[in-house]
């Protein structure tokens, strides 16, 4: 297997392989397939995306997958900045279509032609809803699986609030709905207001999840806008106030996609494969019974301890396979599960288990009355994996005072004074693209190119 530190492409490739995450065999390029390990662990964050949202009454809903040209062009801002990626339906067997039809790219069009019909008064705001649906983008830069691809799976919130100050309330509550679903997965972020020319086509402002990755570059792993009135005017989405007045509605919208799972390969993996937080691992203890002399009784007391595990509502497998013990550790290793136990007759002499944590290198043993301690373990592996995870992001996302240091091979942090002309000249110096201001951040500080008064901003080479 390739090193994670000498090629991270390669290494990235090869795991989503190994692993069996994604085949990208098929005859389209950028449309890969997820194969039923990758997919029962996008599920699972799916299930965590829904609970969050779930609890702080979002609906969900699941409009067409194609939306009218017509309803595209309503908002010029908008179809503007996707025209280039819209795949588009131009025919109905032999006929060609009266309208062409256009593969979603994301919902707002498809969504915010029905707003009105639903939306009549100030009772029936705020309205938040969301969906997890695939979405379709004439991607045109090389394709990678699950940063870049044609196919995306989506999942995108859309809310409506009768003023701004509600509106921005919203945001507020994405970003604690993102903070929630990425403490899950281990991920540190930096959150970045897009610059005015970087922000999503129609908003008023765009605040990006930018996370470090192995290969010297950021992902943008999840976005929130506010659309204040823009899309309200545009769509005619209007509600009735106490007082009897008409008045356009304020939007959000929050997004995220498999980029999630890119962030927990890349950044949690390592040489021997996959790492997967508990609470995405669609098996979280494998028990491997390790054959020899009372091989029929290891099984029976293997069950034994599946049984005990499922009634404590862990997902666990066991490994009957004909393969050796080593083979098996290596693939169960490679799939990422937290929690290995392995048991011989020794074990089960002792009525006890020994047990191997992924990210460490000592075995425990603990005995048979003790399994309830089994959530302790797990806890356990998800803080080696964040405490390695932070180290990773602190490491990577680094303050820089003066120049000469713009080349660092790392995510950094400037004071920067918004103008065009200056993030220009550190991109062409560095490759390193504006992300934008740090989201909440009050410091001032002297541009790094021009020394006018400026923000602190972050800077880097993206994915
Ligand atoms: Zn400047």
């Amino acid at each position: 297997m390739e090193n994670k530190k000498d090629d991270f492409s390669e290494w990235y490739n090869e795991i989503i392989d190994l692993a069996k995450l994604s085949d990208k065999r098929y005859a389209i390029k950028g449309m890969n397939i997820w194969l039923p390990y990758g997919l029962k662990i996008i599920h699972l964050i799916d299930d965590l995306t829904r609970k969050y949202s779930d609890e702080k009454n979002f609906n969900e809903v699941s409009f067409p997958v194609l939306i009218s040209r017509e309803q595209l062009e309503v908002e010029f801002e908008h179809v503007k900045g996707f025209e280039n990626e819209i795949y588009w339906v131009t025919r109905g067997g032999r006929d060609k279509l009266d309208i062409d039809l256009a593969l979603r790219p994301t919902s707002e069009s498809a969504m915010y032609t029905m707003f009105p019909l639903w939306i009549r008064s100030h009772s029936d705001l705020p309205f938040k809803i969301y969906q997890i649906v695939n979405v379709y983008r004439y991607e045109t830069k090389h394709t990678r699986s699950f940063i870049r691809v044609r196919e995306i799976h989506f999942y995108e919130a859309h809310t409506a609030h009768i003023n701004y100050e509600d509106a921005e309330n919203q945001m507020r509550e994405h970003l604690k709905i993102w903070e929630e679903l990425s403490n899950d997965l281990c991920i540190d972020y930096s959150l970045n207001t897009r610059p005015d020319w970087d922000k999503f086509p129609g908003a008023v402002y765009s605040v990006a999840f930018d996370t470090p990755m192995p290969g010297y570059r950021s992902l943008q792993v999840g976005t929130v806008h506010e659309y204040g009135k823009n899309f309200a005017k545009n769509y005619d989405i209007k509600y009735l106030d106490e007082n009897g007045n008409l008045n356009y509605v304020n939007q959000t919208t929050f997004g995220l996609s498999e980029r999630l799972l890119a962030a927990v390969i890349g950044i949690h993996g390592d040489d021997r494969g996959l790492i997967l937080p508990y609470k995405i691992a669609p098996v979280q203890v494998i028990i491997v019974p390790i054959p020899g002399e009372n091989y029929d009784k290891i099984v029976n007391y293997s069950s034994d301890i599946i049984n005990k595990l499922s009634e404590m509502n862990i997902r666990c497998d066991i490994d009957k396979r004909d393969f050796t013990p080593g083979y098996k550790f290596n693939d169960w290793e490679m799939k990422g599960v937290p929690l290995r136990f392995e048991i011989g007759n020794k074990e089960l002499s002792d009525k006890s288990i020994t047990l191997a944590l992924r990210t460490q290198k000592k075995k425990i043993k603990i005995k048979y009355e003790n399994l309830n301690d089994v959530y302790n373990y797990l806890n356990a592996v998800n803080n080696d994996i964040r405490n390695s995870s932070k180290k990773f992001f602190d490491d990577n996302l680094i303050f820089i005072d003066s120049l000469d240091k713009i080349n660092e091979d790392k995510m950094v942090k400037l004071y920067w004074c918004g103008s065009r002309e200056c993030s220009d000249r550190i991109e062409s110096i560095s490759e390193k693209a504006v992300l934008g201001n740090v989201y909440g951040d009050n410091s001032s500080g002297k541009c790094m190119i021009c020394g006018r008064e400026g923000k602190l901003s972050v800077f880097s080479r993206t994915y």
